[in-house]
């Protein structure tokens, strides 16, 4: 199985990038992000819930988004392999993930982080609010704080991984075709 993180801060390009990969690589997508939406736009009590954190700029806790995760691996037992989009993102939620892939005996091939600096960031991000409707897209001042969760508990997972030597940073900053070309050289050549 391929199993690829795509790794960065909120703006940097994954659910963009995501998306070329899956068609190229035949990939079940898993976007933790989209699955929070689709609960709270369903009016589940989990999307409920998770809606109070993510209106913050805040992570949702661990234990709601590892179950979720772990109930949407169950039901793809046929799946060639795996693209995790906005997740992990704390340590908590990387070791959950070891164990979930050691039960389909398998394990994480890389991590390609996309490395874009904040400001850009933050300029995506609001140009993407204007039509993406989504709540968390809308103020600085939200954005900014969920830069903070970043750097505070997801940019650890980079050393993490980086001590397992699956870390692979690539520039996020270009073309979209030439960041995407990027990443699959990094993928081919595994
Ligand atoms: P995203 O679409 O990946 O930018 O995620 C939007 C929001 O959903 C985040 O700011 C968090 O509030 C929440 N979220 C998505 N994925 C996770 C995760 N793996 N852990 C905790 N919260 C998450």
């Amino acid at each position: 199985m391929l199993n690829l993180i795509l790794f960065g801060p909120p703006g940097a390009g994954k659910g963009t990038q995501s998306e070329k990969l899956i068609s190229k690589y035949q990939l079940c997508h898993i976007s933790t992000g989209d699955l929070l939406r689709a609960e709270r736009a369903a009016g589940t009590p989990l999307g409920n819930q998770a809606n109070e954190f993510i209106s913050k700029g805040e992570l949702v806790p661990d234990e709601v988004v590892i179950g979720m995760v772990k109930n949407f691996m169950v039901s793809k037992p046929d799946a060639a392999g795996f693209i995790f989009d906005g997740f992990p993102r704390t340590i908590a939620q990387a070791e959950a993930l070891d164990v979930m892939l050691g039960d389909f005996n398998t394990s994480i091939s890389i991590v390609l982080g996309l490395e874009v600096e904040e400001d850009e960031l933050v300029k995506r991000l609001l140009l993407r609010g204007q039509s993406s409707g989504r709540v968390d897209d809308q103020d600085e001042s939200t954005i900014r704080n969920r830069f903070k969760e970043y750097q505070n508990k997801t940019l650890p997972l980079a050393g993490f991984y980086n001590q397992q030597s699956k870390y692979v940073g690539v520039q996020g900053i270009g073309e979209i075709d030439a960041i995407f070309e990027s990443l699959c050289e990094q993928i081919d050549s595994l």
